[in-house]
Formats: structure tokens, C-alpha cells, sequence
């Protein structure tokens, strides 16, 4: 078996699609979609179109420094979005992956006490994550490379491409 999970955007394509389709069955209409910066932007992105859910707000946490190397804690990074906008909405966070959880369990912590309710779709589970996500596409105990992220930078400034 592969040591890390790939994820390419061709797979991506398909994977944002099947878990837009879980969340659809299951009945559950957000008014907002919350995404985790930067892995959930395109989750979030591809989940709003394929939803039709226009409203969605970006939240920015610091977790990861680089593979398996976290900081103590995940930090809130500002600009934070204003409570009030969340008021009494049903809303669904987004992000690439739930691996400890401790990030999902900061925003699901911050919505708490604000929203009418609050659920979670990531791309990925990991089994020891301390938050059971509501909408997972695939459970894997691997290291995922996202084609956002696998190559840092993609593209350098000379305009040489890195990575497709
Ligand atoms: P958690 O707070 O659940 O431990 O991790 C959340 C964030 O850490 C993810 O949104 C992602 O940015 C990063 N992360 C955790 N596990 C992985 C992984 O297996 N691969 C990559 N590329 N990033 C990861």
C-alpha cells in the first residue's frame, strides 16, 4: 500500500461532488458554509456550487507547520468572522481533513452558543480524530497529499511550473 493518500485534483473533482451529494441526501440545507483557510477554501468552494449555497465565510487557524509538525494548539487567526453573521443559521463548516480534530473542535467550539446548528464535511477522516465529522467522503490513517499543497511553491516567479 501507498505510504501517503493522493489526492488529485482530478480525484478532487469527483470526491467534492460525492460528499456534496451525502449532505444533500441527507436533507441538511446550510444557510452558511464556514471554511477552514487554506484546505477548506476549495472544499468550501466546490461544496457552495454543487449545494447552491451563496453565502460562505472563511475562517483562518494555524495548526500545521509542515508533515506531522503542529503547533501546541490551533490559533484563531484574524480577521475572525463577526458572530453575528452566524446568528441562528444552520451552517456547515468545510475543510480538506479532520486528523486530530483540534481545529474542527476550535470552530465548532466557536460557533456553539450563536448558531441553530452546526456540521462538518472534510474530504478526509482520520480514525483518532477527536470530532466525528457529519460528511465524510473517505477515512484514511495516512499522510494526504492535497494538489493544493503537495509542492511548496507550485509555481516559482520566473513563472517555472513545479508541479501540475
Ligand atoms: P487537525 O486540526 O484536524 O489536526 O488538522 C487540521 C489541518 O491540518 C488540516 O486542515 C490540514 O491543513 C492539516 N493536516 C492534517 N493532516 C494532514 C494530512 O494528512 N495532510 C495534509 N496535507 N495536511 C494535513
Amino acid at each position: 500500500m501507498a505510504e501517503r493518500e493522493e489526492l488529485t485534483w482530478e480525484l478532487f473533482g469527483s470526491a467534492s461532488r460525492e460528499l456534496a451529494q451525502r449532505i444533500a441526501d441527507d436533507g441538511y440545507e446550510p444557510d452558511v458554509i464556514l471554511s477552514i483557510a487554506r484546505g477548506g477554501l476549495f472544499v468550501a468552494g466546490a461544496l457552495g456550487y454543487a449545494l447552491d449555497v451563496k453565502n460562505l465565510h472563511v475562517m483562518n487557524v494555524e495548526f500545521y507547520t509542515g508533515v506531522g509538525e503542529r503547533l501546541e494548539m490551533p490559533v484563531m487567526l484574524p480577521p475572525v468572522p463577526n458572530a453575528v453573521d452566524l446568528t441562528g443559521a444552520k451552517v456547515l463548516v468545510a475543510d480538506d481533513v479532520a486528523d486530530t480534530g483540534g481545529t474542527l473542535k476550535l470552530v465548532r467550539d466557536f460557533c456553539a452558543g450563536h448558531v441553530a446548528d452546526v456540521r462538518c464535511a472534510v474530504v478526509y477522516e482520520k480514525p483518532w480524530s477527536e470530532v466525528k465529522c457529519e460528511y465524510v467522503w473517505r477515512r484514511t490513517d495516512r499522510w494526504i497529499n492535497f494538489a493544493w499543497s503537495r509542492e511548496r511553491p507550485v509555481v516559482r516567479h520566473e513563472g517555472q511550473v513545479l508541479d501540475a
